[in-house]
């Protein structure tokens, strides 16, 4: 094999493993991105529900104080009640105190009704505070793991950049700036072998001539995707 598709192969090879690298790189801050979107949104729900709750318990406060103004209304009224002589305005009043009292247990049904909802969701609330909890925890470990990650593959990648020059060595200026700029398309293979009269990158078929130059061990380009081909021996 020509001895400059020989370079150029390990070359390829060690700048493979160095654009996997990055691929990975590029990954890690997605995966991040998205942990701390999930929690976020369990956050959300959590304030949502949270934010329901005080208010079904500020509105339990209002019922009580309507219960405590109705019960002074009722005391009043009934020590006016003592100095009424005529008949009539004795009984108005009475009905008054009547109606006032329905009042009451109007809103103590009322209260009632409402200090279930606010039990129910009390013990909701406190459920979904822990889960959140546990999420945040294991978002953070998750997290923590993906940033060690990242750091290994930044060493690694710069010690495989580090070992390129040894690799670039001994390739001619005319073969070296080609292949770079096929390296830089960031897909596919600079170098590929002809395998049964196909590129292997592309997967196309070589003309019989680009094969024979393949063959001849000459630095040869496909026809259709024009990366360097070459044929084993
Ligand atoms: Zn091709």
């Amino acid at each position: 094999m020509n001895s400059q598709i020989e370079k150029l192969l390990l070359l390829q090879e060690l700048d493979l493993k160095i654009r996997a690298l990055n691929t990975r790189l590029k990954v890690i801050p997605v995966e991040i991105k998205k942990i701390s979107a999930e929690t976020q949104n369990e956050k959300e729900k959590f304030t949502l529900r949270k934010g329901a709750l005080m208010s079904e318990e500020l509105e339990m406060k209002k019922l009580e104080a309507g219960i405590k103004e109705k019960d002074e209304l009722i005391r009043k009224l009934q020590s006016q009640s003592g100095m009424i002589r005529k008949n009539d305005e004795y009984r108005a009043l009475m009905n008054e105190i009547d109606n006032v009292k329905k009042g009451v247990s109007n809103i103590e049904t009322e209260e009632l009704i409402l200090m279930d909802r606010i039990q129910e969701n009390r013990a909701k609330v406190k459920d979904i505070e822990s889960k959140l909890k546990d999420k945040e925890k294991h978002a953070a470990e998750e997290e923590k793991e993906l940033l060690d990650i990242e750091n290994k593959i930044k060493i690694e990648k710069q010690n495989l950049t580090g070992k390129r020059p040894q690799y670039t060595t001994g390739i001619s200026s005319e073969n070296l700036p080609p292949y770079e700029r096929l390296l830089s398309k960031g897909a596919g293979t600079p170098v590929a072998e002809v395998k049964d009269g196909l590129c292997s990158n592309c997967h196309l078929k070589l003309t019989p001539h680009t094969t024979n130059q393949a063959r001849k061990g000459l630095l040869a380009r496909c026809d259709n995707c024009a990366h360097i081909i070459y044929m084993k021996d």
